[in-house]
């Protein structure tokens, strides 16, 4: 048997349970169904297989999650910080000790190859252990002193919140927010993308073998419209964690607006990496290449637009084609994949639609432009070239393994092309003149910019986008801004006079 066949056998051992019983929500520390107890289908994007049932929920199982974790609330809320740490680590623990079993399922529910997924469980594992090393400071602030009072700012937790994820990398993604929430002493209600459900439930599951007492967690499966809406409508949800596409975050707003709900955004991008003739080329087509053609190019930071100085446009997009024409197409769980299938074939047709999208406008398909073989969500690597900035090539995330190439004459005209479109999340930059990268990243609409530099994640850092790409930032003690109130509370330091009315 070849390495792929062992890791499809295997990862049908981890699959055996949710074929036989389905995925359940998980409310309370209880495995439950939903309350209609109606279910639907999911299938592998692999072989577009029947891959599993899981528990429809709706607006009735939110409200239990709800309730749950608000009962749940006071007693996660006051205990010790350095106690949270504690069983804070033993879930990373857990998720490295059940790190397969996470990325092969994982590869198997979303199509993603597992060269990456295999990272994504470790770096899930990652969020866990860098937050749990934040909870016991989760509360401090600082002293304000004027002659007459002290004030202590300090920070409490919020309460229950919802977090709603995409199906993109959704175990890791999970992490990145549960994670920082559960240091602050916030419980979870947790709805999963409907394409990509299973991972969610091991991970209460892991979290709560941990000692992760029950409640404090809780996930409820569903659609969007049905149990996503519920959980941004419901009063005892007092904060909203969103990542997904820009116009759902809009509704969500709109959703919460009646329960004044926080909100936190982390939405689409339309990413450039800018290659001027004086960067170190080398680098910056491999790192092009890698940040377009990972994670199948669905990932919110994928450097969806290459724009290059007109001078080594040439060079640089033949040298980008042949590494796309070279790339692995295959079975997410072959070690040797890159690109594995699409999430499923309605967005598979909404990335072959753009390929004769760049036709009609004129551009050129300089690599890829099809879908690979008979069945299963399999796309090609794609580069698209002689594109201009005003194409619905370059406007639009795409969110597949496609780029578009643009080329462009000085500082100037690159700094207008980055940022005319709506979105404003990563931006890349290739130069070796400081000056240039200095004022170029000055000027760039974007919430993070790597310069000579893939995206490389550091956790204290901010994360999070501008324009339509989001609102708020996570990493650091970023995100205990978003979970938690801050208040003051003033001392006098001496009787200082009251001033006397009505005397
Ligand atoms: P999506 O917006 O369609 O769905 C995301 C989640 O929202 C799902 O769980 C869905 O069920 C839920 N949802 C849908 N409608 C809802 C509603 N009315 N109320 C409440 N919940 C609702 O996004 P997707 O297609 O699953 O994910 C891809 C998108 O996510 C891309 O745009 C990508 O850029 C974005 N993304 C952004 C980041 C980031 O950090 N900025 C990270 C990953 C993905």
């Amino acid at each position: 048997m070849g390495q792929t066949e062992e890791n499809i056998a295997r990862a049908e051992g981890y699959l055996a349970r949710f074929r036989q019983t389905g995925v359940m929500n998980h409310v309370g520390g209880q495995s439950v169904a939903a309350a209609s107890g109606e279910t639907f289908e999911i299938i592998s994007p692999v072989d577009l297989a029947p891959l599993a049932r899981v528990a429809l929920g709706g607006r009735e199982d939110i409200d239990a999650a709800a309730r749950a974790a608000k009962a749940a609330f006071p007693g996660w809320a006051a205990t010790p910080g350095a106690e949270r740490r504690a069983i804070l680590i033993r879930v990373a623990e857990a998720i490295e000790a059940r790190a397969e079993e996470i990325a092969f399922t994982e590869c198997m529910d979303t199509g993603q190859a597992l060269r990456f997924m295999s990272k994504a469980a470790i770096r899930g594992a990652a969020n866990f252990r860098y937050y749990a090393d934040q909870a016991p400071y989760a509360e401090d602030g600082q002293v304000t002193r004027t002659p007459t009072q002290m004030n202590t700012t300090s920070r409490r937790p919020i309460g229950p919140v919802g977090v709603i994820t995409p199906w993109n990398t959704p175990f890791m993604l999970s992490t990145w927010k549960i994670a920082p929430a559960l240091a602050a002493g916030c419980t979870v209600v947790l709805k999963p993308a409907e394409f990509s459900p299973i991972t969610a439930k091991l991970l209460v599951e892991i979290a709560e073998d941990a000692g992760l007492p029950p409640g404090v967690l809780n996930v409820v499966n569903g659609f969007g419209e049905e149990a996503g809406r519920a959980l941004t409508e419901h009063p005892a949800i007092k904060a909203i964690a969103f990542v997904g596409e820009s116009r759902t975050g809009s509704m969500i707003m709109a959703q919460g607006a009646a329960t004044l709900k926080r909100v936190h955004f982390e939405l689409g991008g339309k990413n450039p990496v800018i290659v001027f003739d004086d960067a170190d080329l080398d680098r910056a087509v491999d790192a092009a290449v890698f940040m377009i053609y990972s994670l199948n190019g669905e990932r919110c930071t994928s450097s969806s637009r290459l724009l290059v100085q007109e001078s080594i446009h040439d060079e640089v997009t033949a040298r980008v084609a042949e590494a796309a024409r070279r790339i692995k197409v295959g079975h997410p769980l072959d070690p040797d994949t890159v690109v594995g299938p699409l999430i499923h074939p309605e967005h598979e047709a909404k990335v072959l639609s753009y390929f004769a999208r760049a036709r009609e406008e004129g551009a050129t398909i300089a690599a890829g432009g099809e879908k690979v073989g008979e069945t299963g969500c399999y796309v090609a690597p794609t580069l698209f070239t002689g594109a201009t900035n005003d194409m619905t090539i370059a406007q639009e995330e795409i969110f597949g393994p496609v780029l578009t190439a643009i080329p462009f004459r000085d500082e100037e005209d690159a700094l207008r092309i980055a940022n005319d479109v709506p979105y404003g999340l990563a931006a890349y930059l290739w130069t070796n003149d400081l000056n240039r990268a200095m004022r170029m990243t000055d000027a760039l609409e974007a919430g993070m910019m790597w310069v000579n530099s893939e995206n490389i994640r550091h956790l204290p850092t901010p994360f999070g986008g501008v324009k339509a790409s989001g609102i708020g930032r996570d990493g650091g003690h970023w995100s205990f801004d978003f979970y938690m109130e801050t208040v003051n509370v003033s001392f006098p330091r001496q009787s200082h006079r009251i001033p006397k009315l009505g005397a």
